[in-house]
């Protein structure tokens, strides 16, 4: 097994995900820039400082996620550290506004061909991966699989009546409440294999996914995760926290 830990970034060719590659390259570990757009990905990996290479990665796609567990295995012959990063707040063609997203997103409102979409991305693209990547992160010597997750998708929060974002709790939220429940899942079916599996959530980021309105920078986003990702041995599992602490479910 080669020396170096080597982790895979989702999405990583912009956004929180190309932090997050950036930080964990700055912790000398190998970093896959997963990115559905070969080109992209390479772009994004030049911009990193350390050791960091372009994966062609479509998380809705088998046959790419098949292809890239191979190349990883074939090449770098080691994963450590899969960071599901990538994710999609709606499907439709550019050019709505994010009222009309978030209008759009609201359950009696959003086509089923859109919400399929969505989870497609968030919550299968999650399970398709990680499943994919499970062999090596076995042979690792201490995998670790960090989900990116939103306090939006929080059940609890969302339940409190008096919360007021919680009008907005739609498609892209209940992606990010069923990406919640398949961190536990993972969380406790690894545990015996010593794989550590949590969801982080990177707080309000200006990044395209809200139309740069975000107000926390891609460097704070990046933190939690990337916190996470580096966990020691004592480190949790199942948990759901951003950079203040654990967060409800
Ligand atoms: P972003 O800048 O839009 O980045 C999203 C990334 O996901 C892009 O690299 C995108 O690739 C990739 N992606 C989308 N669909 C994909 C697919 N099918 N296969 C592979 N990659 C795919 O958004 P972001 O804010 O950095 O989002 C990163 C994560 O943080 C997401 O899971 C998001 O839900 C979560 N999050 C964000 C915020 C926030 O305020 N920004 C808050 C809470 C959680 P392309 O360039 O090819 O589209």
């Amino acid at each position: 097994m080669p020396a170096t830990p080597v982790a895979l970034v989702t999405g990583a060719n912009k956004g929180i995900g190309l932090q997050i590659a950036k930080d964990l390259a700055a912790h000398d570990l190998t970093v896959l820039v997963g990115s559905r757009e070969l080109d992209r990905g390479e772009a994004a990996a030049k911009s990193i400082e350390g050791d960091a290479r372009a994966v062609q990665l479509d998380v809705t796609d088998q046959s790419s996620i098949a292809a890239a567990a191979e190349r990883i295995r074939d090449e770098f012959g080691r994963l450590d550290v899969l960071v599901n990063n990538a994710g999609i707040s709606h499907a439709a063609a550019p050019g709505r506004s994010m009222e009309e997203i978030v209008q759009a997103g609201r359950l009696s409102a959003a086509s089923l061909d859109e919400i399929r979409s969505v989870f497609e991305t968030n919550v299968f693209g999650v399970i398709a991966v990680t499943q994919a990547m499970l062999p090596l992160l076995r042979e690792a010597p201490a995998g670790r699989v960090v989900n990116v997750s939103s306090s939006g998708g929080s059940l609890t929060l969302n339940s409190d009546p008096t919360n007021p974002h919680r009008a907005m709790f739609g498609t892209y939220s209940a992606s990010k409440a069923a990406a919640n429940a398949v961190t536990v899942a993972f969380a406790a079916d690894l545990e015996a294999d010593g794989i550590k599996v949590n969801a982080a959530c990177p707080g309000f980021t200006g990044t395209d996914l809200n139309f740069f309105r975000g107000t926390r920078t891609v460097e704070q986003g990046a933190r939690e995760p990337v916190r996470l990702a580096l966990i020691g041995p004592d480190g949790p599992t199942g948990t759901f926290s951003n950079e203040d602490g654990p967060l409800p479910w």
